[in-house]
């Protein structure tokens, strides 16, 4: 095992004169008069660590096995490096193969590969300069998150994966079982699930949400951090049938409170990416998204506006007399589009927009109601580049127009039985929000498509891996 300081990461820091080791991955091998160049990876870092070899220190065939792809041990001295880009370089004097690569075959060459492409090697894609920055990227937001949370006294809860209930229709299920659908038993017409193995119908969940609210209603405040999963049966770049979800939810809090909170997480996760990983950072906004790094820095520093849906439709009204075309029609009552959203957070506030207060035939059944009897405290979180980045709402705590809202949207009050209970005994505001994990990776990356911030993408069609 590499100890902490034998990171290449670390030994980068290193001052030249000293003895050291770095085992990794070759990216590239370039061979001059009596030396030969190996760009070394071990995946700590963005950048490669240079190792230097003078013709003659190591064995021919050893020398002959370590390129691109091959796998090395390599032990020298650390030397000032003449070369732009690094401080220091390591002199080998010793290299041991722990796995050479046939260069003939080694799928993963120095250039040009599509996206496309590497996602069907995504069993080496990991080793290339795009993938590496996004999955440094993934574990320090994934940190970031975590640690928001810990450091205001959140309790982490795992929702359960197997889900009994049907959350609140928030996209097609994939439903678990273990009968053989396919071959009903002889003159029985439908499913009997009293048969199947949780004795009910099941699915994999959608959102940790309706737990996370039983958990806020007894530790105050909360957060759930795992899988989702959504049948969703459309292949777009914004949308994964597994993805992770980040689902925080807290008592005693109310709407204001509720979207306070997402906009310091929002700039809390944002700063703590920008000071962990510079360099990947820097790689997206070279070379994958050139705005990258001037956005994040303008979300993480302004203020976010805020404002309620039906002043949102004005202004989109107003453009559209204006002579602005929208592809979608606006009106009250009708849901934002990505068009609409981008409009207001890139083009009217130019930052980060938060919009409340939606009408509730838009919004789940879960979310409070209010006075006006048409709007509920529904928020969602805009930003440039994006569109909506956070959904969330204050719960409607109170049980009577809980389970008028349950009927009204035509699920059975029976599958809420637990969810109405705690309505009943020591029921308070309440409020949460959802973020994507994904859709945050997009945002920090530039990445076009979501298959590629996330290891082993899920899609209709494709779960190699
Ligand atoms: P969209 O309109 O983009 O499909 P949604 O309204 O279905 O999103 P929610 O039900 O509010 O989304 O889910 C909460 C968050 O989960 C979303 O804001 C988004 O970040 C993320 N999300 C939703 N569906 C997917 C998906 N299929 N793949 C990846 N992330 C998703
Ligand atoms: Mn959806």
């Amino acid at each position: 095992m590499i100890e902490k300081d034998g990171y290449i990461r670390n030994l980068l820091q290193k001052s030249p004169g000293v003895a050291a080791e770095a085992r990794g991955w070759v990216k590239t091998r370039r061979d001059g008069k009596g030396v030969h160049f190996i760009q070394l990876n071990d995946g700590s870092s963005f950048q490669d660590l240079q190792v230097v070899i003078d013709a003659g220190t190591v064995p021919e065939p050893t020398l002959a096995q370590a390129t691109t792809g091959a796998c090395l041990r390599v032990s020298g001295e650390l030397v000032a490096s003449p070369g732009a880009g690094q401080a220091v370089e390591l002199k080998a004097r010793e290299i041991e193969v722990y796995g050479p690569a046939n260069p003939a075959t080694y799928p993963l060459q120095k250039k040009g590969h599509t996206m496309e492409f590497l996602r069907e090697i995504a069993h080496l894609r990991t080793r290339s300069n795009t993938f590496g920055a996004v999955f440094r990227v993934r574990n320090a937001l994934s940190f970031a998150i975590h640690r928001f949370f810990q450091e205001r006294g959140f309790l982490y809860v795992h929702a359960p994966i197997i889900s009994g209930s049907d959350a609140e229709g928030a996209g097609r299920m994939f439903q678990v079982t273990t009968l053989d659908l396919m071959n009903l038993p002889r003159g029985q017409a439908s499913v009997d699930y009293t048969q199947d193995f949780f004795g009910k119908p099941t699915n994999l969940t959608v959102s940790g949400q309706l737990e996370a609210e039983i958990f806020a209603l007894a530790f105050s405040n909360v957060y759930t951090f795992g899988p989702t999963f959504r049948a969703e049966n459309s292949n777009t770049p914004r949308h994964l049938a597994e993805f992770w979800m980040v689902e925080p939810e807290m008592a005693f809090c109310d709407l204001d409170g509720n979207r306070r909170l997402a906009e310091e997480f929002l700039k809390y996760i944002i700063a703590y990416v920008l000071e962990d990983c510079p360099a990947d950072l820097d790689f997206f906004n070279k070379r994958i998204e050139s705005t990258v790094l001037q956005t994040l820095e303008h979300v993480a520093t302004s203020d976010f506006e805020h404002l309620p849906y039906t002043e949102a439709v004005h202004i989109l009204e107003k453009a559209r007399d204006g002579g602005r075309n929208w592809e979608f029609p606006v009106f009250w009552g009708a849901d934002l589009q990505s068009e609409h959203e981008r409009y207001l957070t890139e083009e009217v506030f130019r930052k980060p927009v938060v919009v409340t207060d939606y009408p509730r035939e838009i919004k789940a059944f879960y979310m409070f109601l209010n006075d006006d009897e048409k709007t509920v405290r529904a928020m969602d979180v805009l930003v440039p580049r994006i569109g909506e980045i956070i959904g969330g709402s204050q719960r409607e705590d109170r049980y009577d127009l809980l389970l008028d809202r349950i009927r009204a949207h035509g699920l059975r009050e029976e599958d809420y039985w637990w969810y109405l209970e705690l309505r009943k005994y020591g029921t308070v505001p309440h409020a949460g929000f959802g973020l994507g994990l994904e859709r945050m990776m997009m945002y920090l990356t530039g990445m076009k498509n979501i298959r590629d911030v996330i290891p082993f993408p899920r899609t209709p069609g494709s779960a190699e891996f």
